[in-house]
């Protein structure tokens, strides 16, 4: 928890605020006696059966390009307003737009036929010899929050791009049409909405209304913001990004664990089967402050400590819960005046908690609810605001792609495990509108969202065949 200090409110009238999580840790091996815990700690299953699944034949076997990938991430890469390692690359802003150009660019060179919606997001389509079916859609985002690294997002994008390449020189034909999606701000850097793209294809109608009145730091409206960079041109109607329910058979995403457990198991290729969804909350307690010396303790209403007793309630609650898949998060609390001679009259609490089961979440969200009751008027001091920002659902994996994923991996000769994903993605949103699955792989330590993010050739070329492969067989399906 950091304590800060800060007299300006955040500008932003919606907040999603993502803060990063620990992911996974879910067992495959049957003899291990961590997967009973973990079945009874979460109720998720672990084991998924496996039925047999489409197999794919290829003329020549699946091979990635080992040059190209990683020179492509690197180029990527500069198209940033941070210096190498280092990357940024924030939403609608000059480098945004020319990473945009790069991709576009790249999904022609792959023979995909490209377009772009009103926000931005941008489509790569390889029609398949049933082209009027759904089709399989794959993707992820470019953005990049300040200071962070090449590979979060980017690798499920310029991955995906690769995946295409490398089935059409295996000589493959998608029955079902396959789709590249690059999402639009996954990162809530600049209008602090998190999953702006797929939230909208996904058809969040309160989303669409809002973006008309959302300004970012500077006070440049979404729509400014989204013109300028070429979007949005004779609309402030954003309805027109909605995808129908049923539009995609399937959706994969790629992505960097963004935790330690792949690299430290040694294990090639985590599959998805939950995405925890994160609720945030917003809480402000006032008292009545006053001279740190001159009040005596019998007369305080110190808002501070109302705030500091609600942490600790959230950390109570939370474990209270008995899963290790319910967390919560009090990533910022501020005080005013903030001086060291002067007892705290307004303290600002914002709190992210997470699980895979919604209904355990928002128990623990009511608890805190009452918790901040309780301590207000323990404490004489007034509990001003209590406002859920997002309470999003989690959502699970479709069955049928976690078994393509298993059945890929295994004739990969690659080895995998299920895992949940605790960070979010787009994937979270794509969930409402088809049947979703992730494919992980490894990442340094775990480094996710600062320069030292990596990811080994070998592990993104493992994670691009397995996408590779299940696209193929979803395609056929
Ligand atoms: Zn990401």
């Amino acid at each position: 928890m950091s304590l800060r200090f800060s007299h300006s409110s955040f500008l932003l009238s919606l907040l999603f605020i993502f803060l990063s999580s620990i992911p996974a840790i879910l067992a495959l091996q049957n003899d291990d006696p961590t997967i009973k815990t973990m079945q009874d700690f979460s109720g998720y299953p672990v084991d998924e059966p496996t039925h047999s699944s489409i197999s794919v034949s290829l003329s020549v076997p699946l091979s990635i390009d080992n040059q190209t990938l990683p020179k492509q991430i690197d180029e990527l890469s500069t198209f940033s307003d941070a210096p190498d390692p280092a990357v940024t690359r924030v939403l609608y802003t000059d480098k945004d737009v020319l990473g945009r150009r790069y991709i576009k660019n790249l999904m022609g060179l792959a023979g995909l036929s490209v377009r772009e919606d009103a926000v931005g997001n941008i489509f790569g389509r390889w029609d398949g010899y049933e082209p009027d079916l759904p089709a399989v859609a794959t993707g992820s985002h470019i953005d990049a929050i300040p200071y962070s690294g090449k590979y979060d997002g980017v690798v499920g994008v310029l991955g995906a791009i690769e995946a295409i390449n490398a089935l059409r020189r295996s000589g493959f034909k998608p029955r079902r049409s396959l789709e590249i999606i690059s999402f639009t701000s996954e990162e809530p850097t600049r209008f602090g909405i998190g999953c702006l793209g797929s939230r909208l294809l996904a058809g969040d109608v309160t989303l669409a209304k809002a973006l008309k009145a959302t300004v970012d730091g500077q006070n440049i409206s979404f729509l400014d913001a989204a013109r300028s960079a070429g979007y949005a041109q004779d609309q402030d109607d954003l309805s027109s990004v909605f995808l129908k329910k049923g539009t995609y058979s399937a959706f994969v995403e790629l992505h960097i664990e963004q935790g330690p457990i792949l690299e430290e198991e040694g294990v090639a290729i985590g599959i998805v089967t939950a995405i925890a969804a994160p609720a945030s909350i917003k809480v402000d307690f006032e008292g009545s402050g006053g001279h740190a010396g001159a009040v005596l303790m019998p007369k305080r209403n110190d808002a501070g400590l109302a705030a500091a007793e609600l942490a600790l309630a959230v950390e109570r609650h939370i474990l209270e819960s008995g899963s290790l898949d319910t967390v919560g998060t009090v990533g910022i609390l501020e005080l005013h005046p903030g001086a060291i001679n002067s007892i705290p009259r307004k303290a600002h609490l914002e709190i992210d908690t997470r699980d895979i089961d919604e209904k355990r979440r928002n128990t623990v969200i009511e608890k805190i609810h009452q918790s901040a009751n309780t301590i207000a008027k323990n404490r004489r001091v007034n509990l001003s605001e209590f406002m859920i920002v997002n309470q999003d659902p989690p959502a699970l994996s479709g069955k049928s792609i976690i078994e393509a994923m298993e059945v890929a991996s295994k004739e990969l000769n690659l080895t995998h495990k299920l895992m949940i994903s605790r960070a979010y993605h787009d994937s979270l949103f794509m969930a409402r509108i088809s049947p979703m699955g992730m494919i992980f792989i490894p990442c340094y330590k775990g480094y996710s969202h600062k320069p030292e993010e990596y990811a080994s050739t070998e592990d993104i070329a493992n994670g691009v065949k397995v996408l590779a492969l299940t696209l193929a067989k979803l395609s056929l399906s």
